[in-house]
């Protein structure tokens, strides 16, 4: 619990909140300022920033929640469609500095983007940078 965090004082009860679920490791709750109607914020309840300080357990458990809350979200807004998103970091743009996953409603001609749009242009990246990114990850791949 981060005394400062929004988003841990909403897991403690300490601020008004819409849950749409909760259990022991995870809560869900409608974003105050949506970017369309129900969507919906999944938070780990033990604080973390960010997706490398999450642990394996709580990272099933949100990766869990997730699965059963788009197919909830999606009947309950008659839509069968959804942008799943996390701004993973500062650089990211994300704000609020507790994780979260967002689960955001899509509907025809509601004119927004796919996740591509968040970049304006795509870099060139030659046969050999490829390969050593691809090198780079690997190597990085932890439990
Ligand atoms: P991000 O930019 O990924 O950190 O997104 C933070 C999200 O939290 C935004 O979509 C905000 O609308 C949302 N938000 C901020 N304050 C609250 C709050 N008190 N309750 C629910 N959602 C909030
Ligand atoms: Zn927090």
């Amino acid at each position: 619990m981060v005394e400062s965090c929004i988003f841990c004082r909403i897991a403690q009860d300490n601020l008004p909140s819409h849950k749409v679920y909760e259990d022991d490791k995870i809560l869900a709750f409608l974003d105050k300022y949506p970017l369309a109607r129900g969507h919906v914020l999944i938070i780990p309840k033990a604080h973390v920033s960010n997706i490398d300080e999450l642990s394996g357990e709580d990272a099933q458990a949100l990766f869990h929640t997730l699965f059963k809350l788009t197919k909830a979200v999606q009947r309950g807004l008659k839509t069968g469609s959804t942008t799943i998103g996390i701004n993973n970091g500062p650089d990211s743009g994300q704000e609020v500095p507790h994780l979260h996953l967002h689960i955001i409603p899509r509907f025809p001609g509601d004119g927004g983007g796919p996740v591509h749009a968040v970049m304006r242009q795509r870099p060139s990246v030659n046969d050999e940078e490829m390969l050593q990114i691809t090198k780079a990850v690997k190597e990085n791949i932890s439990a």
